[in-house]
């Protein structure tokens, strides 16, 4: 065992493998109050990475409804009865992480899904949190709820199913911490499968070796965002790097949401594993839910996200205007005028996005054509 430092818990912790941090690490930040659960992130994946033989059951992107659904079903739900609810004092957690076994020869905490926990990819979609009695309606408030999570590969900063691999077959990335399985390596004993909090790494029946998000690394080496991201219909996405050595950089859009402003949150970082998915929380969904899933910073990201009209948080708004609004990825960020402006890694402009979009009325009679026109197409 090491001991390393993790941010997300506000303290060490033990973790069963010595590897040092890379030197530059892929983020994401995902706005779960803009999901529409439209899946084309789910098919843009899966039709690019999983469409062989064998990963029929390979969803390294999917959509889930919370707070019933999940795939495979009952992934945080049965981890979070072997643990216990987390325990916060402040922004620090009292409560064990899956690596703290207290034995370093006990693997990570976790369990395996039985083949038929990934018989239904969307089990629970739109399900609400309770019963609508006749007479309900909305009345500004949401006494019943359900929200979408969006999830991949979290390229764990301490990842654990790179910990309990037995070959060694897991291997980070040091120029960008993208998390691969050495499918040569791979024997299939799936410990992974069983130790990642997350259960993203699943097991080919054909291949007999375990599989998971590939982080897109192809297109990341091209300075192009990933798959699920570019092809996000609800804009909700946003794929870069993350500052892991100094001081985060003001003008890098995912250090200054995530670091600087604590916008976005990890999910579940009381697993220990150092996600590097973040999630703006959603608005209507009551924080005792959130906060087992995105720790105890959830209301004040609330309140930071509700005041974003506020004129000192117009560079945060900015930064969540790039949202979507290039295939490369936004290296440098700033505002300009009325508008948010990105770079890439060569120091191409790529977006240019204004912050109040402009609106056009035709006129409803078009005399250049003789044809009557409507505003809706
Ligand atoms: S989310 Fe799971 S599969 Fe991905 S790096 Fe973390 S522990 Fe490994
Ligand atoms: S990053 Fe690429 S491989 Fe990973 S879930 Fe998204 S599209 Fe799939
Ligand atoms: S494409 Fe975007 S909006 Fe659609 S389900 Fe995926 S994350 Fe949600």
């Amino acid at each position: 065992m090491v001991m390393r430092e993790n941010w997300q818990l506000g303290r060490g912790m033990e973790y069963p493998y010595d590897a040092p941090p890379p030197s530059r690490q892929v983020a994401y930040v995902f706005d779960t109050n803009k999901c529409i659960a439209c899946q084309t992130c789910t098919i843009a994946c899966k039709t690019c990475w999983t469409s062989g033989k064998g990963q029929e059951t390979n969803f390294w992107n999917n959509v889930e409804s919370k707070p019933y659904g999940g795939y495979p079903v009952g992934w945080d739900t049965r981890l979070q009865e072997m643990m216990g609810p987390a325990r916060w004092e402040k922004q620090k957690l009292v409560s064990l992480t899956i690596f703290e076994t207290g034995d370093e020869k006990v693997p990570p905490r976790g369990h395996r899904p039985a083949a038929g926990d990934y018989a239904a990819p969307n089990l629970g979609e739109d399900d609400i949190a309770g019963i609508t009695e006749l007479g309900h309606h909305f009345d500004g408030t949401h006494p019943m709820w359900m929200f979408y999570l969006a999830r991949i590969c979290n390229h764990c900063d301490s990842p654990a199913c790179l910990a309990a691999c037995p070959r060694k077959a897991i291997y980070k990335r040091d120029e960008d911490g993208i998390v691969l399985v050495d499918q040569e390596r791979c024997r299939g004993y799936r410990e992974c499968v069983k130790a990642c909090p997350y259960k993203k790494v699943f097991f080919n029946v054909i291949s007999r070796a375990s599989e998971k998000c590939v982080g897109c690394y192809p297109r990341v080496e091209q300075g192009d965002v990933a798959l699920c991201v570019e092809s996000c219909i609800g804009k909700i996405r946003m794929h870069g790097f993350r500052s892991t050595q100094g001081a985060p950089r003001p003008d890098n859009p995912l250090d200054y949401i995530i670091h600087i402003r604590k916008l976005a949150l990890p999910i579940y970082p009381q697993f220990g594993t150092g996600p590097n998915v973040f999630y703006i929380p959603p608005l209507h969904v009551p924080n005792g839910f959130l906060e087992q899933i995105f720790g105890p910073g959830v209301e004040r990201s609330k309140q930071l996200y509700r005041s974003l009209g506020d004129p000192e948080n117009r560079t945060l708004l900015g930064a969540l205007l790039l949202f979507g609004a290039s295939s490369r990825i936004i290296e440098r960020f700033e505002v300009q005028g009325e508008e948010a402006v990105g770079w890439d890694r060569n120091g191409t402009e790529v977006a240019r996005v204004p912050f109040t979009e402009p609106v056009y009325v035709r006129e409803h009679y078009d005399e250049q054509f003789d044809v009557y026109r409507h505003n809706t197409t």
